[in-house]
């Protein structure tokens, strides 16, 4: 299993699937040609060589459990920086190296393995199977999002997400609400602030407002605390004007219990407000991004059974949380099914230079799905 596992995960690695472009129908190609052809499956076209791709594996009853990876993988900033070159899936030590390998041409690579087990063993499982392979995870997500609008997702009943987890058991992640914020005052001559509002000023006090409201020391016990940061700002022209237009963007980063809805209605709030005291000041708020944060039950029975699972393997069975949300804060909300992130390589390689996953780890998750699947 071992060498099959380093060369589909190194076919993978060798397709450039950055974000932008993505080109997932490329990689979707090279997936598709390493099963049987009277496979059962779909392309979802999303334009411009994007595209997800559904594999499904029928199951001795119609109860369907899910694997959701996605294709896209984030940049490569300076290729030259790398010990190894990013896409030629160089092993060493008994690590992959390059682009994608931990997030998650890793996972994708153990959900094949997964599919192949049942399909060449000729082993129909107890369920239908259902492996769904994503475009644009890294970014907007069209991949996931076209998948449910079109309804291809609502018969998933559980789900695993093969995200790396460092092979623990992800039961929880964060929200991301990404706010900008644009202020609008009134210039005048720097020696005049009195007579300009001061865009820059607004929008500073504005935003440590709406920090205010939150509870930034609330902790969740595997996600620890929320958290609120300032990661762009722009603004003002000249030194001795007063500045009529500033912009920020915040990265909210929520947990269990902290609810988005809230949040926002404070961050109009604020703005009508300090748009009453200050006569001709005008604050629009846009939301570039909101993923609620995600969380599911120890005791749930999916993740009772994983940890069954886990135990007669003997894996260490130990919980997670992850900081960065996955494709399941576009499904979860909607569907309200369980679910578990789960996958091979370690959380902290992700989007790093010279990224690598173990081989074993792979070989690892795989046999976790298959056993998992064969007593569900
Ligand atoms: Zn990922």
């Amino acid at each position: 299993m071992k060498e099959r596992t380093e060369n589909i995960l190194r076919k993978l690695v060798n397709i450039n699937t950055t974000n932008p472009p993505g080109n997932e129908m490329d990689i979707i190609k090279t997936i598709l040609g390493f099963f049987p052809e009277d496979i059962a499956y779909q392309i979802v076209d999303h334009g411009n060589n994007r595209g997800s791709l559904i594999i499904e594996i029928k199951g001795e009853d119609e109860e369907k459990i899910g694997f959701i990876g996605h294709l896209d993988t984030v940049p490569v900033p300076d290729e030259s920086s790398w010990d190894y070159p990013p896409f030629d899936g160089v092993v060493k030590d008994g690590y992959m190296y390059g682009r994608g390998t931990a997030d998650m041409k890793g996972g994708v690579t153990a959900m094949i393995l997964t599919a192949l087990y049942f399909i060449e063993n000729n082993i129909t499982p107890p369920h239908t199977l259902k492996f769904v392979f994503t475009a644009d995870e890294e970014s907007g997500g069209i991949g996931v999002l076209a998948l449910r609008d079109k309804g291809l997702l609502k018969d998933i009943s559980r789900v695993f997400i093969p995200e790396p987890t460092d092979e623990e058991i992800g039961i929880c992640e964060k929200g991301a609400l990404w706010l900008k914020i644009y202020a609008k005052g009134r210039a005048s001559h720097g020696s005049r602030p009195d007579l300009g509002i001061n865009a820059i000023e607004k929008l500073y006090e504005y935003i440590y407002r709406l920090k205010g409201t939150m509870d930034l020391e609330k902790e969740h016990p595997l996600l620890g605390k929320s958290s609120f940061a300032i990661n762009m700002i722009s603004g003002g022209v000249k030194t001795n004007i007063i500045p009529e237009r500033a912009e920020a963007s915040v990265d909210i980063r929520t947990i269990p219990g902290i609810d988005h809805d809230e949040i926002l209605n404070e961050a109009y709030k604020i703005g009508k407000g300090m748009e009453e005291e200050n006569p001709g000041l005008s604050i629009e708020i846009s939301i570039e991004n909101n993923r609620p944060s995600l969380s599911i039950d120890k005791e749930d029975g999916f993740i009772k059974d994983i940890v069954n699972s886990y135990k007669k393997l003997s894996y260490p069975v130990k919980f997670k949380g992850l900081n960065f949300y996955t494709d399941a804060s576009q499904l979860i909300p909607f569907h309200n099914i369980p679910f578990v992130i789960l996958g091979p390589g370690e959380e902290n390689m992700c989007h790093q230079r010279n990224e690598r996953t173990s081989i074993e780890s792979v070989v690892r998750m795989a046999k976790l799905y298959i056993f998992y699947i064969i007593n569900s």
